[in-house]
Order: C-alpha cells, then structure tokens, then sequence
C-alpha cells in the first residue's frame, strides 16, 4: 500500500497554498495576455519550489522526483500555463545533474535553484521532432572551440533563458545517428543566436514558445555536457526524468478539472434538482475521479523508482502517456458537465482541456511513448 509521508503531505499542501495563492488570480490574464510573471518564479524559488531534487551541495533541498512530482500536480491543479512556465525554468537540470562535470553543476545548479538563472532545452528541429536522432544542427569544433550553426522549434524559453542546453551533431564518423549528437550548453547572449516566440499557442499561454537560429554561434569546449557522441542516450535518460514530471501535470490538470465539475454539478440544477443528483451525471463523476486516481498511482509510482535508483523508462513512458491522456479525458467530461457553460472561458474547464491537450504531443507523443513501451515488452523489431 502507497502513503505519501507526513513530509510529503507538508510539501503538497504548501505548495496548494502557494499556487491558490499566487496563481489563480492571475492564470487567465496572463494566459490571455501571453505573458509570464517573474514574480512567481521569484517567490516560488524563494520558497524552494523549484528542482528540488538537486542535491543541498549544489543549493536544491535534495529532495526526490516524487516531492517534485507532488509539487508539480499542485500547482497544475490551479493552473498548467503558469506551472509550466515555472517547470521550464529549471528543465534540463535533470541531465546537468546526471552528467555535468563538477564546474557546471556548481555554475548552473545553484543559480537555477535560487532563481537567479533559467534554462531550456533545445532538441525539437523543423525535421527532427518524434525522432531525435535525426538532429541536423551542426557543432564543429575550431580552435578549443564548438562554432553552432542550425534551427530549433518548439523551444520552450528560447526569448527568456539565460542558457539552452542544445542537442548538436558533433561528427559524421559514427555509424549510426545516434552516436553523432552530443549536448552542449548555449548561452543565448551569444553572437549569433537569434529567438521568436510564436503566438496564438492553443496551450500554454503564460509559457515562452519559439523558434531558434544559431549562426556561427561560438561556444568554448567546456560548454559540452556529457560525453562527446553520447547526447542522444543522455537526453533519453534525461526524458525518464522529466517525463514523469510531465505526468505529474496531467494528474494536477485532471484533479483541477473535476474539483470545478464537482463544484458546478453540485450547483447547477435542471428537471427541479442538482446535477448531482442524476445517476448518469454520478457515473462521469465517478469516472473521472478512478481515471484521476490511476493516474495519480502510476506517477507516484513511476517516481518512487527514479529515487530509489531503480529508474524504469517504460514505466516513465507508461506515466506519461496515461496521465495525459487522461488529464484530455477528464477535461473534456468537465466541459460536457458545464454544458454550453464548459465552452466559456470563465468557467475555467476549457482552459483546463487546452493546456491538457499539449501533454498527449510534448516530451515524446502518446504514440511515441507506446513505441517505448511496446519496445520493452516485445523486444526489438
Ligand atoms: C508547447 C510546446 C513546448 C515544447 N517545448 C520544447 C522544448 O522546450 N524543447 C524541445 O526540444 N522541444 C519542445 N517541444 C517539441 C516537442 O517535443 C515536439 O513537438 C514533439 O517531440 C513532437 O514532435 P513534432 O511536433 O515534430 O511531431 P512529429 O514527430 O512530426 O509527430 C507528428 C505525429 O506523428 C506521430 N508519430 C511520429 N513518429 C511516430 C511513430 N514512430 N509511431 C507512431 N506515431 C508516430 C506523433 O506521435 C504525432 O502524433 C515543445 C512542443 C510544444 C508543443
């Protein structure tokens, strides 16, 4: 049987605390307006929201995956928009945790912890999206130095970070394209690298979406993180991390959903009585609540494995796909329970359905999460 501990309940009802407080207010203005407010990501760093599982010696609380996973659903319980935009700033630390070398982790770590610095990652190009190891973007070195010429899209950050953690192609002599790419560390008031942010995203709003153009960007040698040759496997491992994570928003996105719909079918009344009332309505109620539940299990559980060691990637994957796709069918029941309300943005539930939507496409698409899946349960076809 799985209990959270008395610590683990402390941190979710702080950070409950700190998302009713900081962000409701505010989550569609800045949805609507595109825009982000420093000021939670200062204060959320403040209260030691923010990659709490670094280690104390490099500044983090030196929590697990699973305290960041409880902070994560709390927060996209009130908002997704606004926990994403908060999420990114310390997404990819994850892999400068798991092989940066002693100066970077003491450069990047604590920086990022305090927040005082924030990241990206950029891996998405125009050609290479579900397959990464299609990357074109191309670092040659000259000099002790890497010279970076390529696109980027899809980069979450790419106008706001301090630093890109950048997935390049180092050499052509491997034999396969996986063993060609290597990740190296951009800073983007580097010569030559240029950021847009689009606009009108369906999802994530508050959160910085753009393209990137690197041009003859020059960065020193030691900007690689990890071995040469080995940034394809690393990002992977990067992704067992960070896509539980991603599931930890999905079962946050989905609890959202249905605490508005309890609320709403509670107060509505048709035929002279409360939606609650009605057998049918009961039986999407309690529908959404056992879809939200399973989620939640398999998060936790997902989790609990990257921080007793144990890390399993199809189980990673199998949190991943579940809890968005179930965040998706939870919002969308939410709406068909408001009614022509769901369709208003006041009501909150189609906010709730559009952030959901992008979780079943970003850190590996449903499909892609089942090929992982479906790989570790048959084998290689
Ligand atoms: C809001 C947002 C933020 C993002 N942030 C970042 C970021 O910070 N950094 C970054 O690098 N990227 C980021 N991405 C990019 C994201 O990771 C990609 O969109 C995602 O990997 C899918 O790639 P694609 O869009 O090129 O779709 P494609 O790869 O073209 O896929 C299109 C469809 O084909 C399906 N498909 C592809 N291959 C297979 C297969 N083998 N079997 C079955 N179906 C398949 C997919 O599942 C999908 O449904 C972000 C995307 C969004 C929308």
């Amino acid at each position: 049987m799985f209990e959270l501990t008395r610590e683990q309940r402390q941190i979710q009802k702080a950070a409950r605390k700190f998302a009713e407080g900081e962000f409701r207010e505010v989550a569609r203005e800045l949805d609507a307006k595109e825009t982000f407010d420093d000021r939670i990501w200062k204060k959320a760093a403040e209260l030691g929201f923010l990659a709490v599982f670094v280690e104390e010696k490099y500044g983090g609380p030196g929590m697990g995956y699973l305290e960041q996973c409880l902070i994560m659903e709390e927060f996209a319980r009130v908002d997704m928009g606004i926990t994403h935009a908060l999420d990114s700033t310390f997404f990819g630390t994850q892999l400068i945790n798991l092989v940066g070398t002693e100066d970077q982790k003491q450069k990047y770590l604590p920086a990022i912890c305090r927040g005082d610095m924030r990241m990206g990652m950029a891996i998405t190009e125009p050609d290479a999206g579900s397959d990464v190891a299609r990357v074109r973007t191309e670092a040659v070195k000259e000099n002790g130095e890497y010279v970076i010429n390529g696109n980027k899209i899809f980069i979450t950050n790419c106008t706001l970070a301090d630093f890109l953690v950048v997935l390049c192609r180092t050499e052509t002599n491997g034999s396969r394209n996986h063993d060609r790419l290597s990740a190296i560390i951009v800073e983007t008031d580097r010569e030559g690298y240029e950021a847009r942010p689009f606009h009108g995203k369906l999802s994530l709003r508050a959160s910085n979406t753009g393209e990137v153009t690197f041009k003859g960007v020059r960065v020193p040698e030691t900007n690689l993180l990890g071995e040469e040759g080995k940034g394809f496997y690393n990002i992977m491992e990067f992704f067992n991390r960070s896509r539980v994570q991603v599931a930890a928003f999905g079962v946050g996105t989905a609890q959202g959903a249905l605490d508005k719909t309890i609320s709403h079918v509670r107060k509505r009344e048709q035929f002279g009585k409360p939606l609650a009332s009605m057998q049918m309505v009961q039986g999407k109620i309690a529908d959404m609540a056992t879809l939200t539940e399973a989620a939640r299990s398999i998060c936790y559980r997902a989790a609990s494995k990257l921080d007793t060691g144990t890390p399993d990637p199809a189980l990673s994957s199998m949190a991943k796909w579940y809890c968005s796709e179930i965040a998706v069918k939870v919002a969308d029941e939410a709406i068909q329970l408001h009614g022509g309300y769901g369709i208003l943005e006041e009501y909150d539930v189609a906010h709730y359905w559009r952030n959901a939507k992008v979780l079943e496409i970003f850190e590996g698409s449903k499909e892609v999460e089942k090929v992982v899946i479906a790989k570790k349960i048959l084998g290689k076809y």
